[in-house]
């Protein structure tokens, strides 16, 4: 089963739309293995976003990821990395189509409510930045298998 790392972004906070994002995920049928709230740090968020240093929305970007808390959830699903930027939209908010998650909710270039891992090394690398083994769980979901048809030995 694939990981993959999501953050509901300080504006996700302000405006108050956690819940509504958390439960679109859950409604989905993908796994919550870990999840916490915390104000990430200078350090952590340059850490986070260090591809895109030196670039001119970098500096701007970190004082976004640290100007409130954030929440940070590990989810695990069938192909969640690339489900789950399907369910994000595309990046700017005026760009990203109705009915994803900042399509519907977000119109700025930066305000745009939320992180979700861009591969599977990339979720495996930040889920390792945000949490302790200790605070990932395994367990089987009651209803797994009404999420995916187990009947054949796959997980289809
Ligand atoms: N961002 C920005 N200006 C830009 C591009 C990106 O402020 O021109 C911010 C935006 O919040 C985005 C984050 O930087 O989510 C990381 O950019 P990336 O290209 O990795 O987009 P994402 O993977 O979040 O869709
Ligand atoms: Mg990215």
């Amino acid at each position: 089963m694939e990981k993959t790392l999501i953050i509901l972004k300080p504006d996700a906070l302000q405006r108050r739309l956690m819940g509504k994002i958390i439960c679109r995920f859950e409604e989905k049928g993908f796994q919550i293995i870990g999840l916490k709230m915390l104000r990430i740090t200078e350090t952590m968020a340059r850490k986070h976003y260090a591809e895109h240093e030196g670039k001119d929305f970098f500096e701007p970007l970190v004082r976004y990821t640290t100007s409130a808390p954030v929440i940070v959830m590990a989810l695990q699903g069938k192909n969640i990395v690339e489900i789950a930027r399907k369910m994000m939209g595309a990046t700017f908010g005026f760009r990203a189509e109705p009915g994803t998650i900042r399509g519907d909710y977000a119109v700025s270039n930066r305000f745009n409510l939320i992180h979700g891992s861009d591969s599977p090394a990339a979720a495996e690398r930040e889920i390792g930045t945000f949490f302790h083994t200790g605070e990932l769980f395994e367990y089987k979901p009651a209803d797994f298998s009404w999420i995916y048809d187990l009947s054949t030995g796959d997980i289809i």
